[in-house]
């Protein structure tokens, strides 16, 4: 099943429109991570998919079918939340029935049911315990058991790891994913965690201001970039922005001239700076400000000019180095944010 919203706009009240004129598509039996900071609309869409709140104009489709007006429970949707939301008095295994009990499916198919999916989600041997008594990750595997109980066409996850420690956070992506490919159901994942988004998505959508600012693999959005606001908020470190104005000659000479007449800013990967093989091939020299060590990573960083800069480059005990960088992580941006050039396609 294809969702998509069409055209919508929808305000909380007279001075906040959230969402002017929105549209987007999740495609059919895709795994689509809804990306973007705190405030960005994220929830307010997961909302009107699932029928929890009725836009001001536009339409929302499932497939051809006009469900604008339908309310939650006519649109067969499961729902994954950040707080898991178990019943607490409730076994694991009546849990995940629940919802099968309510539409009135008979005991005996509701138990094999209820044994398929626990299979699914590796929680066969706890099906006798009660919430409490599961750590963080097996409740969520619970939670997601439940909403895939009657076969939804669609299954909205908000942000169901953000109260996850990182190992089980980790461990859940990879069950969210391969439960996600067995079903084959359309799935949108609310997050404002990008490793979330670029680990388990089949495509990212990136959201910020109510608008949809990309839409792509996480391999695109990083890479091809559309403006400064994708550039910024994929990949970490974040995107090293350096004023063209200010650019040292060595580093102005290997970009593409007549672009660099057009843009503003330069961004640079942290990756692509490494240190000159001799100062003579050096783009630019910068003072180390600061070395740290994040587990296999060193993260360096530098004063180059009035710019500073995020580097991978390995401990040194130079203070000032000669450096390259490769076009292939640089990005051109105009004073507007879109981006006018990426190296990556060189
Ligand atoms: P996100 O999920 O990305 O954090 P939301 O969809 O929750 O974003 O919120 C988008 C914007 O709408 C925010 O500015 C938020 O303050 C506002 N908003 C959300 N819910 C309400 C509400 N019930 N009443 C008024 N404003 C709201």
């Amino acid at each position: 099943m294809r969702a998509t919203l069409q055209d919508i706009t929808l305000a909380y009240d007279q001075h906040t429109t959230v969402l002017k004129n929105f549209t987007c598509t999740i495609p059919t039996g895709e795994l689509v991570a809804l990306l973007g900071p705190s405030g960005s609309g994220k929830s307010t869409i997961l909302n009107l998919l699932a029928g929890l709140l009725t836009p001001d104009a536009g339409q929302i489709l499932f497939d051809q079918t006009n469900v604008t007006h339908q309310d939650s429970r006519q649109r067969n949707i499961g729902m994954v939340f950040q707080d898991y939301a178990l019943y607490p008095h409730l076994s694991v295994r009546d849990n995940i029935a629940f919802p099968l009990k309510m539409a009135h499916v008979k005991k005996a198919a509701r138990q094999q049911r209820v044994t398929e999916l626990a299979k699914l989600v590796q929680i066969t041997d706890q099906l006798a315990k009660f919430p409490r008594e599961l750590s963080g990750g097996q409740q969520q595997r619970v939670a997601l058991a439940r909403a895939l109980a009657k076969h939804p066409q669609l299954l909205l996850l908000d942000e169901p790891l953000s109260s996850l420690d990182t190992t089980l956070r980790e461990e859940l992506r990879t069950v969210i994913h391969d439960v996600q490919r067995a079903t084959g159901v359309t799935t949108l994942f609310v997050t404002h965690n990008q490793e979330d988004a670029l680990q388990i998505a089949d495509h990212i959508m990136l959201l910020a201001n109510g608008r949809l600012q990309q839409v792509g693999t996480g391999h695109d959005l990083y890479v091809h970039p559309q403006n400064l606001t994708v550039a910024q908020f994929i990949g970490r470190p974040q995107l090293n922005l350096w004023p063209v104005a200010t650019l040292p000659a060595g580093l102005r000479a290997s970009l593409p001239a007549t672009l660099l007449a057009q843009a503003t800013t330069l961004g640079i990967r942290s990756e692509a700076i490494h240190l000159a093989t001799t100062p003579a091939a050096a783009h630019f020299t910068a003072t180390i400000t600061q070395q740290r060590q994040l587990g296999r990573d060193t993260l360096t960083s530098l004063q180059a000019a009035t710019s500073l800069i995020s580097t991978t480059i390995p401990r040194t005990d130079q203070t000032t180095l000669p450096l390259t960088v490769d076009r292939h992580g640089c990005q051109l941006f105009s004073a507007t944010g879109d981006c006018l050039w990426t190296g990556a396609d060189q």
